[in-house]
């Protein structure tokens, strides 16, 4: 019997989650900001609005609509993304906090600014 072939992905700690401002730091769409449509967790993955467009062809049917080419988002690898901070507008170096209320939520470290809300 072939032994099956199992990708092992580790989930690593995800701090980003949706409607997320971040920017890519690496490959080539570097550079680009744009919001977390997705969290892939057990992939280590993201979507991001409008990064890593690849182009899809459909058939016409009934769900998809006309089909032809559809331009969608693949998701990117968490590594790859950085959160940016609403307030000062700069990516990275997060901390985690706890609030008053116990829960648990982002501090810039910068302006020292609650991104959770
Ligand atoms: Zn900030």
């Amino acid at each position: 019997m072939p032994k099956a072939r199992k990708k092992s992905i580790v989930p690593v700690p995800i701090r980003l989650k949706k409607n997320d401002l971040v920017e890519v730091r690496s490959g080539r769409e570097k550079g680009k900001t744009g919001k977390i449509l997705k969290v892939i967790r057990d992939k280590n993955q993201v979507l991001v609005e409008k990064v890593n467009m690849i182009k899809r062809h459909t058939r016409p049917s009934p769900t998809t609509g006309q089909g032809g080419i559809l331009e969608k988002e693949a998701p990117l690898h968490v590594s790859k993304v950085m959160l940016i901070c609403p307030k000062c507008a700069t990516a990275g170096r997060f901390r985690m906090t706890v609030t008053a209320e116990g829960k648990k939520s982002r501090v810039c470290r910068k302006c020292k600014e609650l991104i959770d809300g």
